[in-house]
């Protein structure tokens, strides 16, 4: 039932976005008809917006008896007193939004419910409110509005950049669709179809008109804990965006910014990411409706989440989640890699033989239904040359080298794995700059693995090791200075004790140039296979090329 909101109520809430522009008119009229629990929502816009704009749906309509009262200001249906503000579920609940359209244009709503036998039609504009008339129509609602701010200045520059405004309300209804797959969408202008989202669960053709093509690859994101559910969509690691513009977010069915949300999402992208780009996606949010703040100012832009902490890890945990699968689908298709068990492929060394454990990947996994990679040559002693028969697959070996060893540190850290001790410390000195940037990273190198000590003004020793520790190539002594001297690289996306690891990586392994045997090239290739992200360095460059049959007939001027 509509109710005009007493004095109490209307004080509590924040006052709703005055109708600015022809887009905030199509924002109120669908989301009016989505909380009518629309099934099809239809938009019609003419001119930008100013000449027409329609909106009809299929919802649950307004009875005649109240259908004048909709249009008075602070009249709603979907708030009770004051302190029902806590568990808005609706997306609006100010009973503003035809009010607002009324004051500054021509407004005609037509509407039947389920019960009734013919539909209602009213005339709203300004002020006056038409007596309502029976008229014929279907079930649901549909709101015309004609001649935006005939009488307002703005109205002059909104006409001047009609397309830019039809612009905005396609990339606001096609971002809104992704949220309510069950409804479908389609949007016209100026009588040309734009789009129409049949409804149902195949979210992929929204998900094609947001993110484009490249959406195919996106991977799924699903996580979960006692009051927070999040699933969505995130771009899969190396097709990434320049700005964060493509994060969206929904909680609880509404578009919201989060820096809190947005920061969990960074946090999941370390590491997988080239420096300076960014993931793209939508998430979806539920937490309890008293959980989120729901009387945050339209244009205010960051939503208050009770227990953020909590949501952020996990959505961060989920996202992450995803990432790994996706790194790893994406390998796959690059790199389908069968351990060596054919005569040729020969046996890893003995180096290699503690970390070396064969398993079956992907689907096909290793019985042959996918094409095996065959490594070739080294090649210019930096890069591993293979191929599965299809494609040329090239490696660089130290990025994936780096990728490998960098992994084994975190994972040593995370599971406080123990060092090896040195039965006889390496010891080692530094110049005194040298000796005040690795005092600071002792403790990551620490729980990294590598134990060492300070035991005089510039002399450091080694005591211990990282366990299981993937060597490859000639073992090089670890060139300290060389370490040390790293340490100042700036690798953004990182946290501090990533940098030190990823530091520590770069100077404890093979090195373009380093000569490498065919054994611990596979052995290289397979255990990259296994890491989370075998795609790119810590520093966030790729490891894995793979040059398509397409691209070398294009060398060789065949198409
Ligand atoms: P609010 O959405 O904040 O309640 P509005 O002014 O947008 O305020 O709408 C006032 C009331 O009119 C709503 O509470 C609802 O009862 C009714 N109404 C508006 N649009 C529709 C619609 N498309 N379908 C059914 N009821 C509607
Ligand atoms: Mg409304």
């Amino acid at each position: 039932m509509i109710r005009v909101l007493d004095p109490e109520t209307i004080g509590q809430i924040a006052a709703g976005e005055v109708i600015e522009r022809p887009f905030s008119v199509v924002k109120e009229l669908v989301e009016n008809a989505l909380d009518a629990g629309a099934t099809r929502v239809t938009v019609r816009v003419r001119g930008g917006g100013l000449t027409e704009i329609e909106v009809a749906d299929d919802g649950a309509g307004i009875p005649s008896d109240e259908i004048a009262l909709a249009v008075r200001r602070h009249a709603t249906s979907k708030l009770g007193g004051a302190g029902d503000l806590t568990g808005v579920d609706t997306l609006g609940f100010r009973g503003e939004g035809l009010a607002s359209i009324a004051a500054v244009a021509q407004v005609t709503i037509v509407s039947r419910t389920a019960g009734d036998e013919i539909a209602t039609a009213v005339e709203a504009h300004g002020d006056a409110v038409g007596e309502p008339h029976p008229v014929a129509g279907p079930p649901g609602t549909r709101v015309v509005v004609r001649d935006l701010f005939a009488n307002v200045p703005v109205r002059r520059e909104y006409l001047r950049s009609a397309p830019a405004e039809s612009a905005r309300i396609t990339s606001w209804l096609a971002t809104l669709a992704l949220a309510y797959p069950q409804v479908g969408f389609s949007l016209e202008h100026d009588g040309k179809p734009v789009f129409t989202f049949a409804p149902g669960d195949d979210l992929a053709p929204r998900l094609r008109h947001v993110f484009g093509a490249q959406s195919s690859t996106m991977v799924p994101v699903r996580g979960e804990d006692a009051r927070a559910v999040v699933s969505g969509w995130v771009s899969s690691p190396g097709d990434e965006r320049a700005d964060r513009r493509s994060q969206l977010l929904f909680v609880n069915g509404r578009l919201l910014r989060s820096t809190l949300v947005g920061g969990a999402w960074a946090a999941a992208y370390r590491t997988f990411s080239m420096v300076g780009r960014h993931p793209y996606g939508v998430l979806y949010l539920q937490v309890p409706p008293n959980e989120v703040d729901p009387n945050v100012h339209p244009t205010k832009s960051d939503v208050r989440l009770r227990h953020g902490d909590r949501v952020v890890s996990v959505v961060k945990d989920a996202i992450a989640g995803a990432l790994r699968r996706g790194a790893s689908q994406r390998f796959a298709t690059a790199v389908s890699f069968a351990p060596p068990s054919s005569p040729d492929a020969g046996q890893p060394t003995a180096d290699w033989a503690d970390s070396f454990v064969p398993r079956a990947f992907g689907t096909g996994g290793a019985n042959g239904e996918r094409p095996t990679l065959r490594v070739l040559a080294q090649v210019d002693r930096t890069f591993i040359l293979a191929t599965d028969g299809d494609a040329v697959v090239l490696v660089d070996q130290h990025a994936a080298h780096e990728r490998i060893v960098f992994e084994q540190l975190a994972a040593n850290a995370r599971a406080s794995a123990t060092a090896e001790p040195m039965l006889v410390p390496h010891t080692f000195e530094v110049r005194p700059d040298e000796a005040e940037r690795l005092d600071a990273t002792l403790d990551a190198l620490a729980a990294g693995g590598l134990h060492v000590e300070r035991f005089g003004e510039r002399a450091y020793r080694v005591t211990a090791t990282p366990a299981r520790l993937v060597h490859a190539g000639r073992s090089r002594p670890f060139d300290v200075a060389d370490f040390v001297e790293c340490l100042g690289d700036d690798v953004r996306g990182l946290d501090a004790d990533q940098r030190v690891w990823a530091s520590l990586a770069c100077h404890s392994v093979v090195r373009a140039g380093d000569r490498l045997e065919y054994p611990e090239m596979t052995a290289l290739v397979e255990r990259l296979q296994r890491c989370e992200n075998p795609m790119h360095c810590p520093h966030g460059r790729p490891t894995v090329v793979r040059l398509e049959p397409e691209a070398i007939a294009r060398l060789f001027k065949r198409v």
